[in-house]
């Protein structure tokens, strides 16, 4: 009884019946096997591609069941909160094509039935169940001025792995109706804790779908459920949403390992049907050192999503690379089935390895050349062109004014070709990758080429040089000039006897290469002459080593 009239002195404005509240979120009408996931981000900064490894993962656990994916801010820690997170989060959902099928649009519209999906506005039903707890003897209310403080520390301590097994009563836990009463009166604000029901012996088993069983010491602390401005934590915050919003599976990271066992009491004590936990591995990288580290916001651009999109990635790229975290069935699966969307991978829940991934740059980057590879020449020019357009405008410029010179620059050793060439991994390495079509070059890799024999072949040819219409009118010419100055036009006279020649076609080659590239290596030399120009290659050419 006198419980009830705490929870009646604490909360007097709070009419909203538990009841109620259930009816206005439904149990879901979906499948048996249906799956409800969600990705719960709180608006505090970038979007990490741990946190973004998450989402993909639900994402697809609710796609390949025919269930329901939808987005949740967890924004109760407004000092913390950053004005354009929720904006980043969405850009890159959409950007990668796992959007949502529920959640709260920046205009503060909410798409789906379960909202609001911005805890915020969530604060009337947090106090509802606070209430309920109170009533029921679970919960109490504290006035120690320290609240917030403690509140931190308990912060800190579930962010460790390891569990720290102490028994942490709080001294208002058995305040008296009078006491309350007082405190109130004196308008001393004040928060609410879970009276927890161990005492420090217990243990509590509890079944993570990747890790399995976990065996644990049960929770024995007196843990804050609405902090002194009657706004949740995470732990209580979270257990009213899930359940309401009628998740099936949590996907989260696992540095929430080690605070399940309180989310564990919380989900008895408000008699919810408890919810499968699914905590993910950390994301590790191999650092220049050859150290494993996890990776990090401040030292790794690759944990900020957006350096993907910065950078002009192939979401298909990135989504492929971290399916091949998620299984390491999907490589073979991508081997058999080239043509395939990623999306007609599915997996399911035992399908996720337990293995901590290790990102690997130079791994993502062979499946973006590849992709990339397979792009036509026109394609790939109009994503250059799309990227050049966000993030280089001068660049933009130039792809704009010389249309069909650039179209045919992408077109280089693509199309047509039995081998695409595979070098390119991104849109922002392409300027630097063809800098001689943009720029004469003013560095030539020339240490071990006998300038002399360069200037006199260079001036021969490019006094002849004219426009050819294929590879092989254009290389029949190089032989039949480099032949008259004395080049072995057949390799194998050349191996027989190099002595009797100046050198072989290869060397000619190189020298014209390096005229026009700068570079020792470069794509196919007839096309990239082809592009430039008859005026311009002459230039070129006229160069003195
Ligand atoms: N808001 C929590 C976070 O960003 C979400 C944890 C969860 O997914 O339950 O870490």
């Amino acid at each position: 009884m006198n419980n009830l009239k705490i929870a009646e002195l604490l909360f007097p404005n709070i009419e909203l019946s538990i009841d109620e509240i259930f009816k206005k979120y439904p149990k879901r009408e979906l499948g048996n096997n249906c799956q409800v996931t969600r990705y719960a981000p709180s608006p505090t900064g970038l979007m990490h591609i741990g946190n973004f490894f998450q989402a993909f993962i639900s994402y697809n656990l609710a796609k390949n069941t025919n269930g329901i994916f939808y987005v949740r801010f967890e924004d109760t820690d407004s000092k913390r909160e950053i004005k354009e997170a929720k904006d980043v989060i969405f850009q890159i959902l959409k950007e990668f094509e796992i959007w949502p099928d529920e959640y709260q649009d920046l205009d503060g519209v909410d798409h789906g039935e379960y909202g609001p999906y911005v805890q915020s506005q969530r604060v009337e039903i947090y106090k509802a169940f606070a209430k309920k707890l109170v009533a029921e003897g679970k919960a109490f209310p504290c006035f120690c001025k320290k609240t917030e403080g403690k509140e931190d520390v308990l912060r800190l301590r579930e962010s460790k792995f390891e569990q720290d097994d102490e028994k942490e009563y709080d001294p208002c836990r058995d305040l008296s109706y009078e006491e309350v009463k007082r405190h109130l009166e004196n308008k001393e604000p004040f928060a609410i804790r879970l009276k927890t029901r161990n005492d420090g012996s217990q243990r509590i088993k509890f079944y993570d779908l990747i890790k399995g069983e976990i065996d644990v010491k049960a929770n024995s602390k007196d843990f804050i459920l609405l902090k002194n401005d009657g706004i949740p934590p995470y732990a209580f915050a979270h257990a009213i949403d899930d359940t309401l919003m009628g998740t099936t599976i949590v996907v989260r990271g696992e540095e929430y390992i080690s605070s399940t066992q309180m989310h564990i009491e919380l989900f008895e004590d408000l008699n919810f049907k408890p919810i499968h936990y699914c905590h993910n591995p950390l994301i590790w990288k191999i650092d220049e050192n050859g150290n494993k580290r996890k990776i990090s916001k401040r030292k790794d651009p690759e944990a900020d999503m957006r350096f993907y999109i910065n950078n002009g990635y192939p979401k298909e790229a990135v989504l492929e690379y971290l399916l091949n975290l998620i299984n390491s069935g999907f490589e073979t699966w991508r081997k058999n089935n080239p043509n395939l969307s990623w999306r007609d991978f599915k997996f399911g829940i035992n399908d996720i390895t337990t293995i901590a991934p290790v990102f690997d740059i130079v791994k993502l980057n062979d499946i973006s050349k590849n992709i990339i590879s397979k792009l036509s020449g026109e394609e790939l020019y109009f994503k250059w062109l799309g990227w050049a357009k966000s993030f280089d405008k001068s660049l933009e410029e130039i792809l704009l004014k010389d249309q069909k010179k650039f179209i045919k620059l992408c077109q280089m050793d693509r199309e047509n070709s039995s081998k695409p060439r595979k070098d390119i991994y991104n849109l922002s390495m392409m300027k630097d990758y063809f800098d001689y079509i943009f720029n004469a070059p003013i560095l030539f890799e020339i240490d071990d080429i006998d300038k002399d024999q360069a200037n006199e072949f260079l001036y021969e040819y490019s006094k002849q040089y004219k426009c050819f219409n294929s590879n092989e009118e254009w290389f029949n010419n190089v032989k039949e000039i480099a032949g008259k100055m004395g080049y072995a036009v057949d390799n194998k006279l050349y191996k027989e006897n190099p002595n009797s020649f100046k050198g072989n076609i290869a060397k000619v080659c190189e020298f014209i290469r390096i005229a026009i590239t700068g570079r020792k290596n470069s794509p196919t030399l007839f096309n990239i002459m082809d592009i430039l120009g008859i005026d311009e290659v002459k230039k070129r050419l006229n160069h003195k080593f």
